[in-house]
C-alpha cells in the first residue's frame, strides 16, 4: 500500500513538472505582513512551543485528556466576541468528540483564551497548567475574530501544528525563500515524522492550519507555491475546517466513530 502510494506520489509529482505554472508576475517591492496570525512574532507566527516540544516528547502527552477541554473567557471580551468565540467552540465539538466546558474554580488546567494586543497565538497542545490563547480585538470575522482563526488556535492549543511544516510538504509546495522578509525564514521550517504526525491524511491545501500562499512575503510574490495548479487559491482559508482537518482531529483523539 505504501509502495503504491508513494508510486502515485511519483505520477503526481511528474505530472505537475509538465505542466508547471508560470512564475508569478512581478509585484510591489515591498510588502509588510498585516495577517495578526503571523505578526505575533512566535514560532511560525502563532504557535508557542516549549524547548521540550521542539526536542519531541510524545504527542500523546500534548492530548487533552478526556477529550475535555477547559477554557476561560476573560471578563474584558464582550458577549458578541465571546459568542464567536464560542461558535468555534461548538463547530469543533460538533465535529469531533471533544467536549469544551468552561473552567471551573481551582481548575489546575484550561486555555485562557485573552484579547490582548499582539496578535493571535496559542500555547501548542495539552500543557497541564493554565496556557494563552490570545485572539486581538478585531471586528467579528476579521483578523483574530475570523471563525477560522479562532479554530485555528483552537487546533493549536489541541495539539496540531501548521499543514506547511508537514514532513512531506516538500512533495506538495515549493518554500520560494527567495520572497520571504529577511529573518522570518524559521517560520516555514517543517518536522520530521516523528514530531509531527500526518495521520495517513494526504497533504491538505485547503487545511484551515495552512497558511496562505503569501505568507511573510517582501515581495508581493507567493512564499509557498502549490505545485498543483490553482491550489493557491484554497491556501490559507479561515473560514471552516477541512474534512481532513475533521479527520485527523478524531484520529488524534481516537474518537470512537469518526464524524
Ligand atoms: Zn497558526
Amino acid at each position: 500500500m505504501r509502495q503504491f502510494l508513494i508510486v502515485i506520489r511519483l505520477i503526481l509529482l511528474l505530472s505537475v513538472d509538465i505542466s508547471a505554472a508560470p512564475a508569478p508576475a512581478p509585484a510591489p517591492a515591498v510588502r509588510t505582513e498585516v495577517d495578526p496570525e503571523l505578526t505575533a512574532g512566535y514560532s511560525e507566527g502563532d504557535m508557542i512551543i516549549s524547548a521540550e516540544q521542539r526536542n519531541g516528547l510524545r504527542p500523546d502527552s500534548y492530548r487533552w485528556p478526556n477529550r475535555t477541554v477547559y477554557y476561560y473567557i476573560n471578563s474584558n471580551i464582550d458577549p458578541p466576541h465571546r459568542e464567536q468565540i464560542l461558535v468555534g467552540l461548538r463547530k469543533i465539538e460538533a465535529s469531533s468528540c471533544l467536549t469544551f466546558k468552561e473552567a471551573v474554580k481551582d481548575q489546575k488546567y484550561y486555555v485562557n483564551i485573552t484579547s490582548e494586543p499582539g496578535g493571535c497565538f496559542t500555547a501548542v497542545g495539552f500543557q497541564n497548567r493554565v496556557q494563552q490563547m490570545n485572539l486581538q480585538n478585531y471586528p467579528l470575522d476579521e483578523g483574530c475574530y475570523r471563525m477560522g482563526t479562532i479554530m485555528h488556535e483552537m487546533l493549536h492549543a489541541l495539539g496540531f501544528y501548521h499543514e506547511q511544516s508537514s514532513a512531506d510538504r516538500d512533495e506538495y509546495v515549493r518554500i520560494a525563500y527567495e520572497n520571504i522578509q529577511e529573518g522570518k525564514e524559521h517560520n516555514f521550517d517543517k518536522f520530521d515524522i516523528d514530531t509531527v504526525d500526518n495521520f495517513d491524511q494526504e497533504y491538505d491545501y485547503g487545511s484551515v492550519l495552512h497558511y496562505s500562499p503569501y505568507g511573510f512575503s517582501k515581495n508581493g510574490g507567493m512564499t509557498i507555491v502549490p505545485f498543483k495548479e490553482g491550489a493557491e487559491k484554497q491556501m490559507g482559508q479561515r473560514l471552516q475546517m477541512s474534512q481532513r482537518d475533521i479527520n485527523k482531529l478524531n484520529i488524534m483523539y481516537k474518537c470512537p466513530q469518526q464524524v
